[in-house]
């Protein structure tokens, strides 16, 4: 049978924090990480550059210090510290599954990731390295999705594939209503008007203006990155 011809070359994928939760209600679960890493292998093997932009919501975010009387910048720079945490740990999970990986912070912390070049990222990609991102754009009152949107374009990725809980983007809150309807595709204005919660409103503003896809889609169902990736019917395309 041929070998089916993947729909994008080079991808971002955006993972949550939560993605790395597994069973555990705080933290990472290297198992889960494990598992995650090995999907990617599949996806990497079909020929196709990832870049990962992962978020720290497992551990830490902003908002939860706000909550707790922080300055928001304060607060936010712990949340950027999360995500080079979990950066570490998929850098490892990657590599025990056999891939070749670079960490790349947005943060200047030279003893345990490379600082953000432009030009050396595409370099990584194009010889086949996994490239992950932490510490999101570097600087608080962002979040890792608009990051992710930043990156993206960037290193001119033609996606960017945003892990969730759930099948795609829906209507209302899925797992609240159960009469929420799945959107096979949908317009960013349509996104921000109806105030849909794919990504927060800069990272969509700033697809829109870039014509930048997104590709919503459940993580939970193994082998759905690969399928996303080949050009199956999976989740729900922002565009
Ligand atoms: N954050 C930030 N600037 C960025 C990205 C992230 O200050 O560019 C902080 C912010 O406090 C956020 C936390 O890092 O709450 C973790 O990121 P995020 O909430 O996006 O993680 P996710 O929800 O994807 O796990």
């Amino acid at each position: 049978m041929a070998r089916q011809k993947p729909a994008y070359t080079r991808v971002l994928l955006k993972l949550s924090g939560e993605a790395l939760l597994g069973k555990q209600s705080y933290g990472i679960d290297f198992e889960r990480a494990q598992a995650i890493a090995q999907e990617i292998k599949e996806v990497h093997d079909l020929g196709i550059q990832v870049a990962i932009m992962i978020g720290g919501g497992n551990i830490f975010r902003g908002i939860r210090g706000i909550a707790s009387g922080l300055d928001r910048a304060a607060a936010d720079q712990m949340g950027l510290l999360a995500t080079v945490i979990n950066g570490i740990a998929l850098q490892e999970a990657l590599e025990k599954v056999g891939l070749f990986c670079r960490h790349v912070s947005a943060i200047e912390i030279k003893a345990l990731a490379e600082p953000f070049i432009r030009r050396r990222i595409i370099r990584h990609l194009e010889k086949d390295r996994i490239v992950v991102f932490s510490a999101g754009i570097g600087s608080p009152y962002f979040t890792t999705d608009t990051a992710a949107a930043l990156r993206a374009l960037e290193i001119r990725a033609q996606v960017i594939m945003k892990a969730t809980k759930v099948d795609g983007v829906f209507s209302a809150d899925p797992m609240l209503d159960k009469t929420a309807k799945k959107f096979p595709t949908i317009h960013y204005i349509d996104v921000i008007k109806k105030g849909l919660k794919v990504m927060d409103s800069t990272a969509i503003s700033l697809c829109k203006d870039n014509s930048l896809p997104i590709l919503v889609f459940n993580l939970n169902r193994r082998g759905n990155i690969k399928k996303a990736v080949l050009g199956e019917k999976v989740g729900t395309l922002v565009y």
